[in-house]
This record gives structure tokens, sequence and C-alpha cells, in this order.
């Protein structure tokens, strides 16, 4: 589905991504894990067509997608809940929905159903602004307007961020459904704990590289996963 191959970033002489590789298949759920700086966010943004990458390949379903621009790699099917929500303020949690599904594959009012479904809160607060909405809140209609682009994959940058521990679960759980239904997911999170309960297989970086990666369960017990942390 979603395959990188030695991809680099840099930010001027920077190098924040030194080749790194990475799969998420059809309908799994991917983590990739990592301290402050590791490279994680910026790995995302390249993914989606927000940061040029020096080099490498990005293809979703065989199509290279890396020299294209972001509504460009939304219309492939590919979107992403950026880290700090970025949610329009002076819009209703509806109108950001509607918004996001033009800038999509063509939504109707069905996806509006399943993102309410998957957030009741978001059907009672449909006519609330965005910006009075909880951090919550912020989080789920981020995840909420992504889902309105019918992403074949949907990419999340630390969704817990900021968020209050129940909070965090119930984002959680909401991506558990998800991939329960099928969406195939990309989820960078620095809660080790909560990533590795959820995902089915995961990449841990430093300093731009993965140096670890394996099933959920091989990278629980890995003491190289504590180890990369610590760095
Ligand atoms: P965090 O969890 O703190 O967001 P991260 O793993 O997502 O960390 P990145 O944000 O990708 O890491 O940053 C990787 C490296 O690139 C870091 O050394 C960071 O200082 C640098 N960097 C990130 N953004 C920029 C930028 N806009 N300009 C210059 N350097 C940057």
């Amino acid at each position: 589905m979603l395959n990188v191959s030695n991809l680099s970033a840099s930010y001027g002489a920077i190098r924040a991504v030194k080749g790194i590789s990475l799969k998420v298949g059809q309908g799994s759920l991917c983590v990739v894990l990592g301290s402050n700086g590791a490279g994680k966010s910026t790995t995302l943004r390249s993914i989606a067509g927000l940061h040029r990458p020096v080099e490498g390949s990005i293809t979703l379903q065989d199509r290279e997608i890396s020299r294209l621009k972001i509504h460009q790699v939304v219309r492939h099917g590919l979107a992403l809940v950026p880290e700090g929500r970025m949610v329009v303020a002076p819009l209703t949690v509806e109108e950001n929905l509607d918004l996001s599904g033009f800038a999509g594959r063509g939504s109707d009012r069905s996806d509006r159903e399943r993102v309410y479904e998957l957030f009741p809160r978001l059907k009672e607060r449909r006519q609330q602004k965005a910006g009075l909405l909880s951090g919550g809140e912020q989080q789920m209609l981020a995840i909420g307007r992504a889902l309105m682009t019918q992403p074949q994959v949907l990419v999340l940058d630390e969704p817990s961020m900021g968020l209050a521990p129940s909070i965090v679960d119930l984002v959680f759980d909401a991506i558990v459904a998800l991939h329960k239904q099928g969406q195939s997911i990309l989820l960078v999170e620095q809660n080790a704990a909560i990533a590795l309960s959820v995902c089915d297989y995961g990449y841990v970086m430093r300093r731009g590289e993965i140096v670890v990666e394996g099933t959920a369960e091989m990278l629980r017990e890995s003491p190289e996963v504590m180890k990369a942390y610590l760095s």
C-alpha cells in the first residue's frame, strides 16, 4: 500500500531523515516511535507532501507521490492529521468536516455520519465553533477531517500530544476502531506504551535513522527500544 524507500530529508544543512525505509500494508496499523528530534515528524511531513525530500521514493498503491503537492497527495488517498491539530477555529465542527470533504475525493453525508459514529461528541457539538472545542475534541475533529477525504492511508502525528490520559484513551479507541474497519494507518507517537499496545508493526527512529523494527510484540520485549528513547 504505502512504501517508503531510502527517504532522506533536510532543513538546509541539517539532515533530519537519513535514508529510511518503511511500509504500511493494506489494513495494517504501523507506528513510528522515537524521542524528540528523532525525525518522526519530518518523515510524516515528507510522506504527506508538506516537505520535499532530498532523495528517496514514496509510493502509494504503486504510484510515486514524493514529488506531488499536498492537495494531490490527498487526492491520491493519503491524509495527514498534523501535530497541533490545525482545525479552522472560526468555522463550526460541521463546516470543518465539509471543507475537508471538498479537498478530498468527493465525500458525502455518509462520510460525515461515519465520523459522527466514531466520535459522538462531535455530533453533539456539530454547530459549535472549532476554536471553542477542548483539545481532545479538536483532535477528534482533526481525525474526522482527515477521514472526510476517504484516505486509503490515514497518517497521524502524535495524536496523544497534550491530552489528558482519559482523552488519549478515547482517541486511541477510535484509532483501534478504524483499524478494525480495515483502515490502513501510519502513526507517529512518543507514547510507546500506548502505541505498542495497538499497532501491528513498529519502527524506532533515532537521529534520523530507523534503528529497530519489528512486530509490536517483538518491540515490547526489546531492550533496544528502551535504549532508543534515551538519546
Ligand atoms: P518531536 O517529537 O519533538 O516532534 P521528531 O522526531 O518529530 O521530534 P522532527 O521534528 O522531525 O523530529 O525533527 C528532526 C530534526 O530536524 C531535529 O533535529 C529538528 O531540530 C530539525 N528540524 C525540524 N524542523 C525544522 C525546521 N523547520 N528547521 C530546521 N530544523 C528543523
